[in-house]
């Protein structure tokens, strides 16, 4: 008897009750011919054709048949879960190889609710899950977030003894990372009496997804450092990733060459990694030359090389890039107009970014949001366009938050204009936001127009309120590893021979001129320890660490937590001279590429 359910289509049902009833023995060959001509479908037409087939012959009952086409139709690239769920309805009893096939299906297609759904029928109806059945469960949780259910389903396989079971284990794994549950991962991958290159996998995905890269990279040294496991695609896109966050070049150029040895022909999302890759670690030509080779490419490696040109301040080649995009057919998002628009932020292309800004809104009828008026904003204010910019922020559909009051009150400091200065701090102070380089922003301005004790009481605030600034980080890269700098850091145990180097560095500095700028140091203390804290800034660290370990012609790659103070921007552009040397800087905003004395960020960052 054919079990009504709620998909069903009267169509099917017809065809059915059509059909005549064979339950003799020459069924047999009918199954093997149905189901070698199910093998051969390469698309839902065909397989529709063969399900005909299979009813003509008075299959429909044919558990062994039916299976068969659920599973090619849930799990083919080319089928449909609509129809497999039509046909799935229509199995009186489904085994556990129906319903596991059926939640592979939706999982596959990211159907995460139908997923964990059919699972849930499959409880109610007696059906033993197996060890096929959790991987996809576990997937489903992670795809909604849905944490608790993961964990009982987690105490479940316990109890069903399907615990040590490498695929599940796995599955686990991924699931904890994608719930933010990190420590429970690292919990199941210590449990595994065996590992494979999948488990290492899952490990490294789940620290890359909560932007652990630190640890990321430490993971995959683990695993290499084993030596018996062969990198895949997967861990390796995970690891270019942490290479491109931490500005990990060395390693992220061993990646790219493991990756040419090893795979013939790299996808889109390998390509573009590896071009972000290179671009985030301040190589923008290498990025350049891998975009020009890539034979197909999308819109995601569009954004990602309009970004990185507007990163290292090529705001022209960036709008040229932009034009060959349209002619390719491509339309442009939000994503892409936010990299044209900081492109032209970053070379200060006033008319060029208003422009932009006009056809986003206009002809592409994309929203704005508050980065893209950001962008906008800081734009106007580079050109001292102050009024302009108080009345788009009138016409803002949102509230404008810190960090756009902010670009509004560094462009006030660049040209001295005070009046500005002060209503914008008005607002930061309006909005609640106590940053302390806001305060030492003010000050500095008073100062600049010689009212004292208006700069002194901006000062006092800081110690007042209790402000500290953002603790300053430096990461910089050599021999294939990276070392991480704060200020006046003596974790390394070699920290004298920095502090020596640092000593001579300056000795070379004061000789050409270099005069220390303490007007951004926040804390409330002495002259003197301003300096030292300006002396052994965590930047300057990195920069004779680099100097005492890297060979005399290599480029010096720092990146930064926090935006470079004016001090270390000054000091960075005469080592460049002093120590003929191209150092690039990776701060929260934008590359600066010192050369010979000069940044290629013109000052105005
Ligand atoms: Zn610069």
């Amino acid at each position: 008897m054919i079990r009504l359910a709620v998909h069903h289509q009267p169509q099917l049902l017809l065809q059915q009750e059509n059909c005549p009833q064979i339950t003799d023995s020459s069924c047999r060959w009918r199954e093997k011919e149905s189901v070698s001509l199910l093998k051969k479908c390469k698309a839902m037409e065909e397989l529709k054709q063969v399900h005909g087939h299979m009813l003509r012959l008075g299959l429909f009952n044919d558990s062994f048949c039916i299976s068969n086409l659920v599973a090619t139709c849930a799990l083919s690239t080319w089928g449909s879960m609509d129809y497999a769920s039509l046909v799935f309805s229509t199995i009186d009893d489904p085994s556990t190889f129906d319903f596991n096939n059926m939640i592979r299906g939706y999982a596959k297609d990211h159907d995460f609710e139908n997923a964990v759904e059919i699972f849930v029928e499959m409880l109610e109806r007696g059906n033993s899950p197996d060890n096929f059945t959790y991987p996809f469960v576990f997937k489903a949780c992670a795809g909604l977030g849905l944490m608790r259910l993961g964990r009982e389903i987690h105490g479940q396989v316990f109890k069903l003894g399907f615990h040590d079971d490498l695929f599940v284990q796995n599955s686990q794994i991924n699931m904890y990372g994608k719930c933010g549950e990190i420590g429970n991962s690292c919990a199941v991958f210590e449990g595994m009496e065996q590992k494979t290159v999948a488990s290492w996998s899952a490990l490294v995905a789940a620290h890359a997804n909560l932007g652990k890269w630190w640890e990321c990279l430490e993971i995959f040294g683990d695993m290499m450092g084993e030596g018996s496991f062969r990198a895949e695609e997967s861990i390796l896109v995970s690891v270019i990733s942490a290479c491109t966050h931490l500005s990990a070049l060395d390693l992220g150029r061993s990646v790219h060459g493991y990756l040419m040895r090893n795979f013939s022909g790299l996808n889109v999302i390998v390509e573009t990694s590896l071009i972000d890759m290179y671009i985030k670690c301040g190589c923008i030509e290498k990025g350049l030359a891998l975009f020009d080779k890539m034979s197909a490419k999308n819109r995601w490696s569009y954004c990602v090389m309009i970004s990185g040109l507007a990163m290292h301040g090529k705001g022209h080649e960036a709008l040229l890039l932009f034009s060959e995009m349209l002619e390719q057919g491509i339309e442009p998002d939000d994503v892409v107009y936010l990299g044209l628009l900081s492109a032209c932020r970053h070379a200060g292309l006033v008319e060029e970014g208003l422009e932009l800004f006009k056809t986003m809104r206009l002809e592409y009828r994309i929203q704005p949001t508050i980065q893209h008026y950001g962008c906008i904003l800081d734009l106007l204010g580079r050109a001292a366009m102050f009024d302009e910019a108080f009345n788009l922020i009138e016409k803002m559909p949102m509230e404008p938050n810190d960090v756009v009051w902010r670009t509004l009150l560094s462009a006030s400091r660049v040209h001295c204009n005070l009046e500005v200065g002060e209503r914008v701090a008005k607002k930061l102070v309006q909005l609640g936001s106590n940053n302390a380089g806001d305060y030492v922003m003010m000050s500095n301005m008073y100062a600049g127009a010689q009212r004292w004790n208006d700069a002194a009481m901006a000062r006092s605030m800081v110690a007042d309120r209790r402000l500290d600034q953002a603790a300053g980080l430096s990461l910089v890269e050599v021999k294939r590893k990276m070392y991480k700098f704060v200020s006046q850091d003596k974790a390394r145990c070699n920290w004298e021979d920095i502090y020596e180097m640092l000593h001579q560095m300056e000795w070379q500095l004061k000789f050409e001129g270099y005069v220390p700028d303490t007007s951004e140091v926040v804390q409330n203390v002495h002259a003197e320890e301003k300096q030292q804290r300006l002396r052994y800034h965590s930047q300057k660290l990195a920069l004779a660490f680099a100097l005492l370990h890297t060979p005399e012609d290599t480029t010096i790659r720092i990146v930064r937590n926090v935006r470079m103070c004016r001090d270390t921007h000054t000091y960075t552009k005469f080592i460049s001279v002093i120590f003929n040397r191209k150092i690039i800087v990776r701060d929260r905003n934008r590359f600066h590429h010192f050369k010979d004395g000069t940044c290629s960020c013109g000052d105005y960052w």
